[in-house]
Formats: C-alpha cells, structure tokens, sequence
C-alpha cells in the first residue's frame, strides 16, 4: 500500500491502527532478530501514539511507522547514537525533526543500527555490544552506512514507511544505495539539527529515506525549517517539494561528474549510472561532462580532517558522570577515571577519530591541518558554486561499487575504506543537497546513482528522480 493510501485509510478509519501497529512492531522484531536493524524497537511508544491517533486521526503522517537513526534523540527511547559509552541514555527532549513528524502523527517505531558516532561507510564500526545491520538482499553484503539500520529497514519492511537518516560525509545516500531505496541528504542547515548527537557540527544533516520519492518529498517538507534553537538553521521559506513530482524536466541541464563514470569504478555500477543518464537525456534532460579537480584530490583529505577535527572535540563530553556508561571511581584521579571510561566504552574508530582529530588541531600542527583543511574546503564550495551557474545538478554513482561482502570490508586498508566516500564527501562538505535514487538490481544486488543540487535545490533533485520513475 502507498502511503498516501494508507494515511488515508487511517484517517478514515478503515485502518485499525492500534492492530496495525501491534503487527508492524511484530515483524520489526522478526527482521531484526535475522537483520539487526534496530539498536531498539520503541513499543510502547509507538503503541501510546497509536492509542493517540486512533482516537484523533490527524496529520499528513497520521499513523504512519517512521523509524530513526539512533543518533536522533528520541524522549525516553534509549538513544546511544551506537555507542555503549550513552548506554542507557533516555533524552529527557525530543529533536526538532522529531517534534515536527510527531506533531503530524508519525508514529515511532525505532531506534536504527549505525556505525557508532556515524564514523564509518559500511555498518561495521560498530559500538561494544551493537550488531551489524545485513543487508536485505544477501546477509553475507553489509547495508552501507552508517545510516545503515535505516536502508535495511526501509527496504525489507513489507508497512508503509519512512527512515529518519543522518549523514556527515554521505551516510544516507550511501546506505540508501547499497540497500536499493531513496535517500535524500538536504542542504546543510536546512533541517534543524536540534537533538541530533553531533559527529561533525559543519556537517551534520538529517534526511529521509524511502522506497518512493514521494515519500522522501513529503517527509522533507515536514521536517524543514527554522529552528529559533540551533543557530544553523536556515530561515529561508521552505519549498513544496510534492509540486515538485510532475514538473516537466525537459530542457534541464546536468553535468555528468568525470570520476563518477572513471575507471576505479565497477562495470555495472557505470552501466547503471549511463542508463540513467540515457533514460534523462530521452526525457529531454542536456547531460554533457564536467570536472571537479579540487573535490576529486582533496575531498577525502580535508574531509577526513574536517570530519575528525569536529568529531574529537564533540566526543569529548562523555566521561562517564553526566549521562550513558559509567564506572567505579575506587579512588581514581579524574583523569584516570575519564580514560577508563573511555577505553572500554569506545570502539576502535571512535578512539582513532579522536587521535586523528585532535592532532589535527592541536596548538603546532592546527595551521598545516585543520586551517589549511578548512581553506580547501572553501574551493571546493566555489568549485561546485560554479557548475551550478550552468548546471540544474550533477549526477554520479553514490558509491563506485555494489555492496561488498563482510570479509572483503576486513580486508581493506583504512585508507581504502576511508577513500569508498570518494564521491560522497565533497557535496557534503560544500552543504549541498544530494539525493541516491534506486537504479535497479545488478547481479541480485541493488545500485544507485546520486544527484548533487545547488544549495536549497533539493526540489530540482526530487524533479529528476521523478521522472526516472517507472510511470
Ligand atoms: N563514511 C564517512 C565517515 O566515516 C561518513 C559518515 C557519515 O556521513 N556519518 O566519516
């Protein structure tokens, strides 16, 4: 059932949603016992809202199961971000984002599985005590990440549903991508980040993701905005971006990204991508090359510096004595207590995250990195900024390859693993919206390929993928 029909059938109470949601948490509980994609499925929260909407049918989600990745707080739902370091943490508020779809009568059925903090491109960085998420269509492949809870469920659930993702340097439109459905990452500060577990504060936005690209442009409306509590938040007005499904894209421009179609990358995700951009080019759409030479060498570079320098002050805050895992002081100094603390909660990314990131920054090294990083990061902004006079958006693969099975994840370099968001961090350093849109199985595996927008252009990426469609 479509979502739209759904919300309907609710409203009119040919939905007993009370009943429905009791089998929506029973077969959440069944995928995740074989999928692990929920760091916690929030029952009884999502039976009390259901009681609610039963009773007053109201909204543009009235009743419909939202999940949300774990870094997302949620008022009273174990909210760890996948770190055992926020083990038992309940946030006494809730996100702005979640305020927001609560208040149109989503219903919240879960907290998703990620790698811990978001550092990571595949769901295996997990946190002490956390299951890697399997992807959905052969449970030997890893889902992508770190939203990557968020794809597995969206994929695999049989109920209307949106995920509430996270991405830093690509987190949703990777995930979205290796498990076959939409996702769209906004503009930077286009969607509050109110309640949201920081990674990287420059980079951080919350997006949807979906099965259908109508879902992603009716969750993107409700969750946009202004938010007087965090001081990135954009003010400008907030598109209708469901007006955006029956445009006409003819006579659209699109620059094919140069290391999209490159040679590092597989041969059936670079057929893919030319479908697509074929398919476009019937529709009417001018596809011709460009190239970004500064994303494309010091992308990764910068980004990783950028990502880690934010991320080791933003970890900073869990010591073990305002909130999540602690331990026994048996007499220790402050510090002592601090790196216990720390190093038994913490997982192996997260502990060389803050290694990485405060040398990046430290008084001696901090202009030869960070500032230089951050004066990049500029030319990148101003790279994009330029295509975009010409361009209505840029279109690669999300990522160069299908997804890849556990044991090939183990044997990769870090480098290697770090250099698999070659295409994904740029956008996300430059705040530019960027949405993956499914392209269909190869080899049993599923493929996407990425749009990337000028700034607050999110309505001109929803355009494009829907015409793709299979009317
Ligand atoms: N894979 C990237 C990283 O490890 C991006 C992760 C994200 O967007 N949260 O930092």
């Amino acid at each position: 059932m479509k979502t739209e029909e759904f919300i309907g059938k609710v409203k009119s109470g040919e939905v007993d949603i009370v009943e429905y949601i009791h089998k929506v948490i029973e077969e959440c509980k069944k995928i995740n016992d074989e999928y692990h994609y929920f760091n916690k499925i929030s029952e009884e929260l999502a039976l009390k809202q259901a009681e609610n909407i039963k009773k007053n049918p109201k909204g543009k989600l009235a009743g419909l199961p939202v999940s949300i990745k774990d870094c997302i707080c949620v008022k009273g739902v174990e909210t760890r971000a996948g770190s055992a370091i926020l083990n038992g943490y309940k946030p006494e508020f809730n996100a702005t984002a979640i305020e927001k779809i609560i208040k149109e009568g989503a219903i919240i059925i879960g907290k998703t599985s990620q790698d811990e903090f978001g550092f990571g491109s595949f769901s295996t960085n997990m946190g002490k005590g956390f299951q890697k998420p399997l992807n959905p269509f052969d449970k030997e492949r890893c889902c992508g990440g770190s939203s990557g809870g968020c794809g597995g469920i969206v994929q695999k659930a049989s109920f209307p549903h949106i995920s509430l993702g996270e991405s830093t340097g690509g987190s949703i439109v990777n995930p979205a991508s290796f498990c076959g459905v939409y996702g769209l990452c906004p503009t930077y500060g286009r969607v509050s980040r109110y309640g949201l577990i920081d990674y990287g504060n420059s980079l951080d936005k919350i997006g949807p993701m979906a099965k259908d690209i109508k879902d992603i442009a009716l969750m993107q409306k409700i969750i946009s905005g202004f938010d007087k509590n965090e001081s990135t938040s954009l003010n400008s007005p907030v598109d209708d971006y469901s007006a955006y499904i029956r445009k006409d894209v003819k006579g659209m421009k699109v620059g094919i990204i140069d290391f999209g179609i490159g040679e590092s990358i597989d041969e059936p995700v670079r057929n893919k991508t030319l479908e697509t951009i074929d398919k476009l080019n019937a529709k009417g759409v001018k596809a011709e090359k460009v190239s970004l030479p500064f994303s494309k060498k010091y992308g990764i570079p910068v980004y990783f510096l950028i990502a880690a320098s934010e991320a080791s002050t933003n970890l900073a805050k869990y010591c073990g004595m305002r909130y999540g895992a602690s331990s026994e002081l048996n007499g220790s100094s402050f510090n002592e207590y601090f790196t216990k603390v720390r190093s038994e909660y913490l997982g192996d990314e997260a502990k060389r995250r803050i290694i990485l990131g405060t040398f990046a920054r430290m008084a001696g090294q901090r202009d030869a990195y960070y500032i230089k990083a951050a004066q990049i990061r500029t030319k990148v902004i101003e790279e994009y900024k330029r295509l975009f006079k010409t361009y209505d958006a840029l279109i690669s693969p999300a990522i160069n390859i299908l997804p890849p099975k556990f044991d090939e994840i183990d044997k990769l370099s870090l480098l290697q693993a770090y250099t698999i968001d070659a295409l994904t961090v740029s956008p996300n350093l430059a705040g530019l919206p960027h949405l993956s849109i499914p392209t269909g199985m190869v080899n049993k595996l599923p493929s996407g390929v990425m749009l990337t927008g000028d700034h607050l252009q999110e309505g001109k990426l929803i355009q494009l993928a829907a015409a793709l469609r299979k009317e």
